[in-house]
């Protein structure tokens, strides 16, 4: 079977499904890792930053204690060495400088690389204005913070002391944290993805069977077939249900095709054989009565055939709805119709009674509504003995008009109650068509009346009689 024409080609479901995990998750991972990347980095700078505010006051502590307004180099360098044992000033990466009010260079911690602070000069101004400042600062191969603090004598600022710690441990810790998120984000998505993948195939495996098994049906036009319905009662279990139903409907459907076309292929052979016979008989030199006989018999098997004609038009035009008028039919009028008209066939041979209430209007199709009517009061006639009573009543509730056709004549056997109402179906097939009954009469009533959005019930007492009953829905102005 050729798949051309199904849209544009996709990635498998389960491929798309798989990815969508992986994507989602990654996506997810990724937000988490840069919060966490962000606030510990944040935390480790702002710790940083309070060292370096606290080794700063020391150090503007031990330089101030000179009695003079400024700054005096040498006290500073004595201060900072005094300072240098109790302190970590000495260790790496932990960087001290005392400059004066005009910014030049007092004194520097003895680790320095090149004897400098990497300082901007902007922290220098605006220390030098009265405002502690920090800035990160590249210097050789790692991140140096500074934070440039004024010295202050009473009112005056008398210089600045810059305190420097190497970034060195806080950018590594950011470093190995970032690779451990990155690693574990892929791993996390390469999981998911495998995950995902395995789960959506096993979810899905069922699909790809029923698939398979469907367009084998298909192909085969083996609707007798049903597809095995996985185990688990879920959405997949519904829609295999569903499959089988449909295929269960197809091949009741082909059935009854096969067997109406054997039905009506059947029933059409048998009176053109008759007429055949009678034809070659014609052809005889045959005495003139029984040549009349012939053509009697010729020409009522003709108007049998045509009236089986006629019903299957009927039946195959009710098959598709929409070439069925939907017009306000008076159902009391075209009961009082066909009632005239079996009086007039039935000639007096039964007793007839009409029975009708109040007016009734139905939407529908006049001439189907009265070929209906016209059957179930055909049948009651025929299958009733001759001094046998059949009546008609027309009831309606103002929902649902209820026409009744009650004989008292043969009766159907119970055991055939289920079936009369089939195409072809006849319970005495013999004497069925010894009345010129193809078996499609009922078939008929049962089509119009579904199609008019109505019903129809048989009740029967074999040897007591039988009572059709049409229910149709009532129009309402
Ligand atoms: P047919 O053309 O043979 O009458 P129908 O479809 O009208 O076909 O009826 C099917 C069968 O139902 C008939 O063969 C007959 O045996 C039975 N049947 C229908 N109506 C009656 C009735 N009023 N009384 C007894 N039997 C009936």
């Amino acid at each position: 079977m050729s798949r051309a024409g199904h849209g544009r080609s996709m990635l498998p479901i389960r491929w798309r499904l798989a990815l969508w995990y992986a994507g989602f998750l990654l996506v997810t991972d990724g937000a988490v890792g840069v919060f966490i990347l962000t606030t510990v980095e944040r935390n480790l700078e702002r710790q940083v930053d309070d060292a370096l505010r606290l080794r700063a006051s020391r150090v503007e502590l031990q330089i101030t204690t000179g009695d003079d307004e400024d700054l005096d180099p040498e006290d500073v360098a004595t201060g900072l060495l005094e300072l240098a044992p109790m302190e970590e000033f000495s260790a790496p990466g932990i960087y001290v400088q005392v400059r004066d009010d005009a910014g030049t260079t007092l004194a520097s911690s003895g680790n320095l690389p090149a004897g400098q602070l990497p300082a901007a000069p902007e922290i220098i101004t605006a220390a030098l204005a009265g405002r502690e400042t920090f800035a990160n600062a590249p210097a050789e191969d790692e991140r140096v913070r500074v934070l440039a603090q004024p010295v202050e004598k009473g009112e005056r600022i008398v210089g600045i002391v810059l305190v420097g710690q190497s970034l060195r441990f806080v950018d590594a810790t950011v470093r190995g944290l970032r690779q451990i998120i990155v690693a574990a984000a892929a791993t996390v998505a390469v999981a998911a993805l495998v995950g995902g993948w395995w789960l959506t195939t096993r979810a899905l495996g069922p699909i790809a069977e029923l698939t398979r098994v469907a367009r084998q049906i298909a192909a085969t036009g083996h609707f007798e077939r049903r597809i095995a319905a996985p185990p688990a009662r879920d959405e997949l279990g519904d829609l295999t249900a569903t499959i089988n139903d449909m295929l269960a409907r197809l091949e009741r459907t082909f059935r009854r095709q096969r067997e109406f076309l054997a039905d009506a292929s059947h029933e059409l052979r048998g009176p053109l054989m008759v007429i055949r016979g009678n034809l070659d008989l014609l052809k005889l030199d045959l005495p003139d009565a029984e040549r009349r006989e012939s053509l009697r018999e010729a020409t009522e098997v003709v108007e049998r055939m045509s009236r089986l004609a006629s019903d299957l038009l009927f039946l195959a035009e009710t098959d598709a709805p929409d070439t069925v008028e939907r017009r306000p039919v008076v159902l009391h009028e075209l009961a009082a119709e066909v009632w005239e008209r079996a009086r007039a066939v039935d000639a007096g041979s039964h007793e007839l009674a009409f029975a009708q209430t109040e007016p009734v209007t139905v939407l529908g199709d006049r001439d189907r509504l009265a070929q209906m009517l016209w059957n179930l009061v055909e049948n009651a006639l025929r299958y009733t003995p001759d001094g046998g009573r059949v009546s008609l009543a027309l009831r309606s509730n103002g929902r649902v008009a209820d026409v009744t056709v009650a004989d008292t004549g043969i009766g159907i056997p119970t055991e055939h109650l289920p079936r009369i109402f089939e195409r072809f179906y006849r319970v005495d097939r013999a004497r069925s068509r010894e009345h010129g009954g193809a078996g499609l009469g009922l078939a008929i009533v049962r089509q119009t009346a579904e199609l008019h959005g109505g019903q129809v019930h048989v009740r029967s007492d074999p040897g007591g009689g039988t009572t059709f009953t049409v229910s149709l829905p009532v129009e309402r102005a």
